[in-house]
């Protein structure tokens, strides 16, 4: 599907995240050029020219044009953590962890497990709708990619479901998805232990999966309690052999040697980080891996402490953050998680504002299409209705969105 033509003009900020041919990192991330008086001009979904208004119009010529007055262009923002396809309701857990309330049924599943179940009995056309209403807030929450995950059918049978499922529900949005294989997201009730499912998702899933050939990427847990680093290594071997590049839920709960697993398993990301140690983002050092933090998911899970994004920036390791829409979880805002990245985080605005386009492309391997104002990549933008960009933060995200732009469509809001 070609796009279309689309001079987007007279910006009070376009923030132009540039790529260097990979992730941003160290004192990089933290480089943004803001012009005033800017513009992008797209032809057939891509963009052609970006720069000071008359150049831009002298360059390119004339196209529909959107106006953006008054407003903030950044690059398309790039949500890169979403679990939407879930059957259930678990707002619950979190009001009877506030309460300190036992649960009427305390035998009754409960978290990822619940979530499991309820998926698996629930119709496929009320997953879809679900799902589709998700992407609709995610739209208005400025995200113009979106990655998804399965990880609430684990089982062979329900997983491919899940990953067709989720290739169906592109037709329920504009927004670009990157589908993701989660297999090893939590033990199911019917697995006699974690290695022998870990053993079902590398031998009989993980070629499953690639043989449906609908997968983008393959995502697990390395979780104590849940699987350790030893089985999350064997993951990640047989992620590279099937091809699938990989991602890593990592230290969410507690300490699990999650981040040192996912980096030396070659894993292009890993996500939450709330417990790596300082020591082993020291040892670990610079990488490639980009490393996607979850401030929205930290506050509601009530941590003890949050992923301590300034050493993994110090240390040259390329930040991400993300919402983490998931069955516990409901935020749809990538606009918030680029504020939070700021109060939560105390990364500097255009830390975040890289964060939420070009590190989080990279973290969804789309790094090479989109995520930065770069001429070839996709004409997918976010325009704010704010003169700044530092505006966003101290809305907290709620700077109103004026439009959104995928590859040179306005898919929501128009002209200033
Ligand atoms: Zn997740």
């Amino acid at each position: 599907m070609s796009g279309e033509d689309l001079n987007v003009v007279g910006a009070a900020a376009l923030v132009l995240v540039r790529d260097d041919g990979g992730p941003r990192r160290g004192r990089a991330q933290g480089e943004v050029e803001i012009l005033t008086d800017g513009a992008v001009a797209i032809r057939s979904g891509r963009i052609v020219a970006a720069g000071p208004t008359d150049e831009v119009l002298r360059a390119a010529g004339p196209a529909p044009t959107l106006d953006a007055r008054g407003r903030t262009v950044l690059p398309g923002l790039v949500e890169s953590h979403t679990h939407p396809l879930f059957g259930g309701d678990r707002h619950h857990e979190y009001a009877e962890k506030l309460s300190g309330t036992v649960p009427r049924d305390p035998t009754a599943p409960r978290g990822i497990g619940a979530a499991v179940l309820h998926t698996r009995e629930a119709d496929d056309g009320a997953l879809l709708s679900d799902a589709a209403r998700a992407y609709a807030r995610l739209l208005r929450g400025g995200a113009t990619t979106v990655e998804v995950k399965t990880g609430y059918g684990q089982s062979t049978r329900q997983e491919l479901r899940a990953l067709d499922l989720l290739h169906r529900s592109r037709a329920t949005t504009p927004q670009s998805l990157v589908l993701t294989f989660l297999g090893a997201h939590v033990v199911p009730p019917e697995a006699a232990d974690a290695e022998s499912y870990a053993g079902l998702v590398r031998d009989e899933m993980l070629p499953a999966v690639v043989e449906q050939g609908i997968a983008d990427l393959h995502d697990l847990v390395c979780e104590r309690g849940v699987f350790d680093e030893g089985v999350a290594a064997e993951l990640l071997d047989a992620s590279r052999k099937a091809g699938l590049p990989a991602r890593v839920h990592a230290d969410a709960n507690a300490a699990s040697r999650g981040w040192a697993t996912a980096v030396a398993g070659g894993a292009i990301a890993a996500d939450h980080l709330t417990y790596t140690p300082d020591s082993e983002i020291r040892e670990v050092g610079t990488t490639s891996t980009v490393a996607v933090l979850l401030p929205v998911a930290e506050q509601l899970y009530l941590d003890e402490r949050r992923a301590n994004a300034r050493l993994f920036i110090d240390e040259g390791v390329p930040v991400a953050l993300a919402t983490d829409y998931c069955s516990a979880l409901h935020p749809t805002s990538t606009l918030l998680s680029l504020a939070l990245g700021t109060s939560w985080f105390r990364m500097t605005p255009a830390e975040a504002i890289v964060a939420t386009t070009l590190n989080a492309a990279y973290a969804c391997a789309r790094g090479h299409d989109r995520g930065s104002i770069d001429l070839g990549k996709r004409g997918d933008l976010t325009i704010v209705d704010c003169p700044h960009p530092n505006e966003i933060c101290v809305s907290m995200g709620t700077a109103p969105l004026g439009a959104v732009v995928i590859e040179g469509r306005v898919v929501l809001g128009g002209s200033a």
